[in-house]
């Protein structure tokens, strides 16, 4: 049983709201965790899951011996409040969207409580005691389902008036070529959207494309008709010397850099750190910055592309140090 700590450095909670599960890691001041519970996420009842997030935490500080509200919490989640009504807008988890998430869930565990989306959890988790330890600016990026970026500078999360700021998987796949465009459609209206190109879905719609196989349209859940590759197995295709699968991910490669440059012309980050399942691709951390150098404005570039060190941790760590940050500012934010 781990030790209670002092009101003067509390322990930090971190909650990852997903979809299907909610992940809670409880950390010690020093970063070390204590531990870790996951539930299933309430269907579709707004009060049900602010009552299951409530209950959690609870149960939790009971078995830490912290006493009620005696840690601080914070909470990743899809989505982002907006900054002009304090509702939350854009969760895949849609009965959340409209509320007042946040000041709900203050309310429910009687403290500040800090709120952002998981891509900027994944860059203040990596920014802070991760990759991008003592690095001033770094990018984070999450290349998975979604494409999604966060922005830590100083040590703290870059929001911007309207709560996006590092969103930059619904840009355009810059400088594209003839056979890239208008690009497959995206979700969010548009077609050609970085997302359509570099998100798991989009490599296997790629690489289905190229090896001929039936596959015109992506699924509702995004997998592609008519082929069985997935990310994973292209990957591992081309590193048993597959040729179509290594085109593939050099297609991928080549488009990464592309998207990138884009960011280190706007941003120029000391370090971009890759999260998501298709960070795991090896390959990425030498081809990519051998690449990129003709799109970015600079007679060269030493921005750092590295793997993220966390993993699938990073949301709950992320989310419990903006908790931190809430719980020692105080004031109401
Ligand atoms: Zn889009």
């Amino acid at each position: 049983m781990p030790a209670s700590t002092s009101a003067s450095s509390p322990v930090r909670l971190g909650i990852d709201l997903g979809g299907s599960k909610i992940e809670i890691a409880a950390f010690a001041p020093d970063g070390v965790e204590l531990l870790r519970r996951r539930i299933a996420t309430p269907k579709g009842t707004y009060d049900g899951t602010i009552a299951a997030l409530a209950a959690l935490v609870a149960a939790v500080e009971t078995e830490l011996r912290v006493g009620a509200g005696g840690a601080t919490v914070g909470i990743g989640t899809p989505g982002s409040l907006s900054r002009a009504t304090g509702l939350l807008r854009g969760s895949n988890s849609v009965c959340l969207n409209g509320r007042p998430f946040r000041d709900d869930l203050a309310v429910a565990l009687g403290r500040p409580i800090a709120m952002s989306n998981d891509a900027n959890c994944f860059a203040l988790s990596e920014a802070t005691d991760g990759a991008g330890a003592g690095a001033r600016v770094v990018f984070g990026v999450i290349l998975g389902t979604g494409v999604g970026g966060g922005i830590v500078v100083d040590g703290r999360v870059l929001d911007g008036p309207n709560g996006i700021a590092g969103e930059w998987g619904h840009n355009p796949l810059p400088w594209p070529r003839d056979d890239e465009r208008p690009g497959a459609a995206c979700f969010c209206g548009r077609s050609g959207c970085i997302e359509t190109f570099l998100s798991g879905p989009g490599l296997e719609r790629d690489h289905a494309r190229a090896i001929g196989a039936v596959a015109a349209a992506p699924r509702s859940d995004g997998s592609v008709a008519g082929t069985t590759a997935t990310a994973v197995t292209i990957g591992a295709a081309a590193a048993a010397g597959d040729f179509a699968a290594q085109q593939t991910l050099a297609r991928y490669e080549e488009r990464l850099a592309r998207a990138l440059a884009h960011v280190v012309n706007v941003l120029d980050p000391d370090v971009i750190v890759l999260g998501g399942g298709l960070s795991n691709l090896e390959r990425l951390y030498a081809r990519v910055p051998a690449l990129w150098g003709p799109w970015v404005f600079s007679d060269r570039v030493d921005t750092r592309l590295v793997r993220n060190r966390h993993g699938d941790s990073s949301g709950v760590r992320g989310a419990a140090w903006l908790g931190s940050a809430a719980g020692t500012a105080s004031a109401g934010r």
